[in-house]
């Protein structure tokens, strides 16, 4: 059989430019200014790629990105029409190979659920004081926009690390949060990642009778995002940063490793690393890599989905089990 390999893709949502909502500054380091929106065609862009390679992954949608609306109600700024077009491309076409999850609410602003409008700190330093109980409300929330929205999620996706101080409350309130909202009993989320370390792979954070999570970290890193701060666009560079996660003759790079050390490729890309300021080398690289790992290793891996992943380990949960992260 072969194993798994697939694409962690964070951060995406319809039309608003999420990392420029939450960015330290907001401008790439060679100086230019970070564009404020993403037009709907890199998502087609994207999904050409996708379709032409096989790649399978989970892809999130940030429900209120940056707090400036929500994907059900309208986002101020953008015609309906825009943000409705680019829901239906992720349901019909995206969806179709990765699994589909919120990264919480805002990736911004944390939202005061039970006051209305925003509380005064971002969602990561206000996940960290929380519990389930009062966690479990927050994930359900973004999980039922995303339903009413029309999208089926089987997980969800830490913004930042949120939840990460909390983690087994955390872990509790999604499997509470999705069993609500979609009645489902299984699900995965991403939040750790497992990078430069033997045996990189999925385990199982919570088995308690016929409900199960499964924790999909990244075992790869972001080799894209750099592509951000220059308007090098040349074959020559996009080879190159290829060559960090897998080389042309498929000898070496970090997949390599991780293949070699008994892991599975579960690689990371950020919507913004792909879209690289408006000019797409990220999704360029993203190319090359499918292409090369085409070649080299789809004759032992397969692309999976984070769902099609959390079922693999379902199948025998005794060999996923949680690392130690006392250290
Ligand atoms: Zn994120």
């Amino acid at each position: 059989m072969k194993k798994p390999i697939s694409l962690i893709i964070d951060d995406p949502a319809p039309r608003v430019f999420v990392y420029y909502e939450h960015a330290a500054k907001r401008v790439t380091d060679d100086g230019r200014p970070l564009l404020n929106a993403v037009p709907n065609s890199f998502l087609l862009d994207f999904c050409a790629v996708m379709e032409r390679f096989g790649l399978r992954g989970k892809f999130s949608v940030v429900p209120m990105p940056g707090g400036r609306g929500d994907i059900v109600h309208g986002i101020p700024g953008f015609p309906d029409s825009e943000i409705r077009e680019w829901l239906d491309t992720v349901r019909t076409r995206v969806a179709k190979q990765f699994s589909i999850c919120p990264e919480m609410l805002t990736h911004a602003q944390a939202v005061d659920i039970a006051g209305g409008g925003f509380l005064d700190v971002n969602e990561k330093v206000w996940a960290s004081t929380q519990n389930a109980s009062t966690l479990t409300p927050y994930i359900a929330k973004a999980l039922a926009l995303l339903r009413d929205a029309g999208l089926e999620a089987s997980g969800v996706t830490s913004p930042w690390d949120f939840g990460i101080e909390v983690e087994s409350e955390y872990v509790r309130a999604i499997s509470d949060a999705i069993l609500q909202v979609y009645g489902r009993k299984d699900c995965w989320y991403f939040l750790r990642s497992r990078r430069h370390v033997p045996n990189a792979l999925p385990w199982v954070a919570l088995s308690e009778g016929d409900r199960h999570v499964v924790s999909v970290p990244a075992t790869a890193s972001d080799h894209f995002w750099q592509t951000m701060h220059t308007t090098d666009t040349s074959a020559a560079y996009i080879s190159r940063i290829a060559d960090s996660l897998i080389t042309a003759d498929g000898s070496s790079g970090e997949i390599i490793d991780i293949i070699a050390g008994g892991g599975w490729p579960i690689l990371i890309a950020h919507w913004q690393s792909l879209f690289s300021n408006g000019l797409g080398t990220g999704l360029k690289v993203l190319a090359e890599v499918a292409a090369r790992i085409e070649a080299h290793l789809s004759d032992r891996f397969e692309w999976m989905s984070g769902e099609e992943i959390m079922r693999l380990v379902l199948k025998d949960p005794e060999r996923y089990p949680m690392p130690d992260f006392s250290d």
